[in-house]
């Protein structure tokens, strides 16, 4: 069987380090691949080769480096359907939803070709008398990047094009569920004429992660997964004094007021509940029914979701594939047991499905749960699958009050033909990305992409200007050019009076 390698230097790398994990395709159930895991040694030399590589990419002119960029993305077009194969295989979501994926990539990629532009700094003359003042960002050297499984390609094309663009040299830690797609943009770049050493692969697991966070000569980590390990990530990186952005889990709520469209409403709510089998950030998990809409919505919603095409990600008709490991499909199912224990109405069950060809898959059939209270686990945590919790509430003031108080804030959605409620509800709402009429209100990639609360840890969002402010140091110069007669020094606090 094949082993993934890493990509170090400029070229793969089987490492040393004896260690391994396997990659299934979750359509089939079976272990397709492996790949090799780093260890301390491992990163050690990709921070070595990226360390080297950097005066000399930090020195390159903006320009230069956002054409190499250009080329990359003429790449990424060309290998597109390939990029989608690999994340189908090893992922598990429908070929269409990872071709979004890698196109939602691009798009960064486009962001970061205009870096001469937003790396333009701001001037001021004669702050002083004779005096001019102006303010530059600079890189910050070897940066790194851990991402999860749900978008292989994409969440690593928020960091490092950006990140490359700024003149920063990159380590990047794929998932090891699919560790492919990073694997091959690295060979992209390559391509496209990045330098040998500017962009590094190391696969693994937690102990490439802690030697990454351990490792002096990383200034800053950029991380997106659960929240547990975000919030680990950010106080372990950030006592070794570096720069630290870590978006975790997420619970996102849709607000369906009494006067929405409910057709429009539904049909959001399909596509965000169960598009990638639920496995995105900004998948809608929780419907909040106001004022008695509740009964109508589900006499909708019940029948698609029971009508829901369910396979493997390479049929064309699938909605919905597998969920990405069997471990993940045991975790789902318990969150289905642990809601109908709680006492929530169990509408429609998933757990049963079994797909004829594919009896070993990890295929989780839609699921809805009706009266589900705040107070249940179930809709607490994040169970990160094809469940909806239905909740009902009384009013406006309440489904406001519900979203604010959830200890997750990375999006929400209210439906509504009310342009003063949709208003106030964005104005009010604590949570980072806000959708009216819109269910999953992914940032375009020059907007930046954040939440609040238990969602992001750190100062900053990912991509769009947030991005080149959290890939780069600002630095002030005040400059004179001294002429006539000279003063000497000077004592006090320098004015313009
Ligand atoms: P995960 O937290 O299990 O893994 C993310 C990364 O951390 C992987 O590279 C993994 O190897 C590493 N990791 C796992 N356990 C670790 C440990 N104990 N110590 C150090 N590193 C560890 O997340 P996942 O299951 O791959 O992805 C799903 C999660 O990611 C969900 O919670 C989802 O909401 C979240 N997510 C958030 C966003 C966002 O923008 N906020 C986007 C995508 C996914």
């Amino acid at each position: 069987m094949s082993e993934l390698p890493h990509y170090i230097d400029g070229k793969r790398d089987s490492g040393a380090s004896g260690r391994s994990g396997p990659v299934f395709n979750p359509a089939s159930g079976e272990e397709v691949r492996r790949v090799a895991f780093a260890g301390a040694g491992e990163v050690d030399r990709a921070v070595k080769a990226a360390g080297a590589a950097f005066p000399g990419w930090a020195a390159t002119a903006p320009l230069s480096r956002a054409r190499i960029l250009f080329r990359f993305r003429e790449l990424l077009e060309r290998e597109a359907d390939t990029l989608a194969r690999l994340i189908t295989e090893e992922h598990g979501k429908t070929l269409s939803d990872a071709r979004g994926e890698v196109t939602r990539g691009i798009e960064v990629v486009e962001f970061a070709c205009g870096i001469p532009h937003l790396l333009k700094g701001e001037f001021t003359a004669e702050v002083g008398r004779g005096i001019d003042s102006w303010s530059l960002r600079q890189p910050l050297g070897v940066v790194a990047g851990i991402t999860p499984f749900n978008f292989p390609a994409m969440v690593p094309m928020w960091m490092f094009p950006v990140a490359l663009a700024c003149g920063n040299a990159f380590i990047l830690k794929p998932s090891e569920r699919d560790p492919s797609p990073g694997l091959r943009v690295a060979e992209l770049l390559s391509e496209a004429g990045l330098p040998p050493g500017v962009f590094n692969v190391v696969n693994g697991d937690k102990e490439a992660v802690d030697a990454i966070l351990g490792h002096p000569g990383i200034a800053a980590v950029s991380f997106v997964g659960s929240t547990a390990i975000a919030s680990y990530i950010y106080a372990t990186a950030a006592a070794q004094g570096k720069r630290v952005q870590a978006l975790g889990g997420a619970k996102n709520h849709m607000v369906v007021m009494p006067d929405a469209d409910l057709d429009q409403a539904t049909d959001a709510l399909m596509g965000a509940a169960y598009g990638s089998a639920g496995e995105r950030c900004m998948a809608v998990s929780v419907a909040v029914a106001v004022g008695g809409v509740g009964d109508k919505l589900l006499d909708k919603l019940v029948p698609r979701v029971r009508a829901l095409k369910i396979g493997p990600g390479t049929d064309p008709e699938a909605e919905m594939g597998p969920l990405v490991t069997r471990q993940h499909w045991e975790r789902v199912r318990s969150y289905v047991d642990l809601g109908v224990e709680e006492g929530a109405k169990l509408v429609v069950d998933g757990r049963a499905l079994k797909l004829q060809g594919y009896e070993k898959g990890f295929f989780f059939g839609g699921t809805v749960f009706d009266a589900v209270k705040p107070q249940m686990r179930l809709y607490k945590e994040e169970i990160f699958g094809p469940v909806l919790a239905v909740v009902r509430s009384p009013d406006f003031e309440d489904a406001v009050k519900l979203c604010n108080a959830h200890e997750y804030g990375n999006g929400v959605a209210v439906f509504t033909r009310d342009g003063d409620a949709a208003r106030e509800f964005a104005n009010r709402i604590a949570i980072g990305m806000v959708g009216i009429n819109v269910p999953i209100p992914v940032p375009m990639a020059f907007h930046s992409f954040g939440g609040w609360k238990r969602s992001l840890f750190g100062d900053m969002a990912v991509h769009g200007m947030e991005g080149v402010r959290f890939y780069t140091r600002l630095k002030t110069v005040t400059a004179r050019w001294p002429q006539g007669v000279r003063k000497g020094a000077e004592y006090v606090m320098p004015t313009m009076r």
